[in-house]
């Protein structure tokens, strides 16, 4: 397992060159024109021509061998508890698993698989404080989790919010997991959520587990939840009319799990298309779960929609950075100055039938992972999970 580094260690100057294709996250120009990024202390310093950039005193330098550089991959929906272990499948090392997927930051939708979770409120809070200070300081091969997703249930009142705010929470847990479940109550939490900072997210279909709840497209636009959480259904969808509704009437970030409906979440991507609207499309795993945890669920999910959804690739990667990015309000997905330095390095897998790794993509192949980096610093090399890449990075000094 990768050594855990603490954040804002200083990484130095890091040159990434001979990039042969850079994905920026940023839906509106997927692809630079560049070979080349520079990083200082693990923030984006320069993006362009080598031939254009200062690449003197650095502490590392990767010489990309003509791969495809992408911002790290977001998960933007995952159930973590404590440590790297996730007592849902009795599983150690998932997050550290999923770095070799190329994911290098993860948001929760709730501890919800802590054994005994508290559902009084003093306890609620006391359990999201603790998970955003546990997740804050420790970080399974460096990949970044935001945590701290308290799961709202009835009673909650305003300076609850206030007082969970103050402790560092950002986010909530799935409205719906808990005892709120209609519509009025969810849109009260929602709104003071919002007044104090937190971001929120509804769970939307059917129950995931037994204990899990129902959530129709009414409740969903009437709490106006900040992420329509798993639209297509974790994994029981809500009926394609209702999903279209849900995309045409709420404004909201639609997200695409990979634990829920494929044809849902193919159905959501084409409503989201044919609005002009595919910056609010986010993609998430919904791991751990019923459906055990997915190391490469971000690359499948990926492949599934560039593929049968019939979508550009280089767009589809931009729902699991930038899109994600800038709809969390985090620091990382976009090749950008002043953006943290994660990045993942992607090639096309072995012997697949694509000519590039844009094309194998939108082939269905999976692309191999030949490096990640978090922070400026190289977190791994070759993957241990993805089918091997053709080409790989190399840290020449
Ligand atoms: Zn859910």
């Amino acid at each position: 397992m990768a050594e855990a580094t603490p954040a804002g260690a200083p990484s130095g100057k890091l040159v990434v060159k001979n990039i042969g294709l850079l994905l920026s996250g940023m839906l509106e120009r997927p692809i630079l024109d560049a070979d080349c990024v520079v990083a200082q202390d693990g923030r984006i310093a320069a993006v362009g021509k080598a031939k254009d950039l200062d690449l003197s005193g650095a502490k590392t330098t990767i010489d990309a061998k003509g791969t495809a550089l992408a911002p790290g991959l977001i998960d933007s929906h995952v159930h973590p508890v404590f440590g790297d272990w996730t007592p849902r499948q009795s599983q150690l090392g998932w997050i550290d698993s999923f770095l070799h997927g190329g994911v290098t930051a993860m948001i929760s939708a709730g501890e919800v698989h802590l054994p005994g979770r508290p559902k009084d409120i003093v306890g609620l809070k006391a359990l999201a404080i603790t998970a955003q200070r546990s997740f804050d300081a420790f970080r399974p091969g460096g990949v970044k989790v935001h945590a701290g997703a308290p799961v709202v249930e009835k009673g909650m009142v305003e300076s609850d919010f206030a007082e969970l705010a103050k402790a560092g929470v950002k986010l909530l847990g799935e409205i719906g997991l808990g005892s709120v479940k209609q519509g009025a109550e969810a849109k009260q939490m929602v709104a003071w959520a919002r007044k104090y900072g937190i971001s929120s997210t509804i769970h939307t279909g059917g129950p995931s587990v037994p204990g899990s709840g129902y959530i129709d497209k009414d409740v969903i636009l009437e709490a106006d939840a900040d992420v329509i959480g798993h639209i297509n259904g974790g994994h029981t969808a809500l009926p394609l009319a209702q999903i279209s509704c849900l995309c045409e009437q709420c404004g909201r970030a639609i997200e695409i799990v990979h634990n829920g409906n494929e044809l849902a979440g193919l159905h959501a991507l084409r409503v989201a298309k044919e609005l002009k609207q595919l910056d609010r499309v986010i993609l998430g795993t919904d791991s751990p779960a019923g459906s055990g945890v997915q190391p490469l669920g971000i690359l499948r999910m990926i492949a599934l929609l560039s593929a049968v959804g019939e979508t550009p690739a280089e767009q589809v990667f931009c729902m699991a950075t930038g899109n994600t990015a800038r709809i969390r309000e985090l620091d990382c997905g976009l090749i950008e100055k002043g953006r943290a330095a994660d990045f993942v390095f992607l090639d096309k897998a072995q012997h697949s039938s694509g000519a590039d790794m844009l094309d194998s993509v939108r082939k269905g192949d999976l692309p191999g992972v030949g490096m990640v980096v978090i922070d400026g610093i190289v977190r791994i090399g070759r993957s241990r999970n993805t089918p091997p890449a053709e080409k790989v990075p190399e840290i020449v000094a």
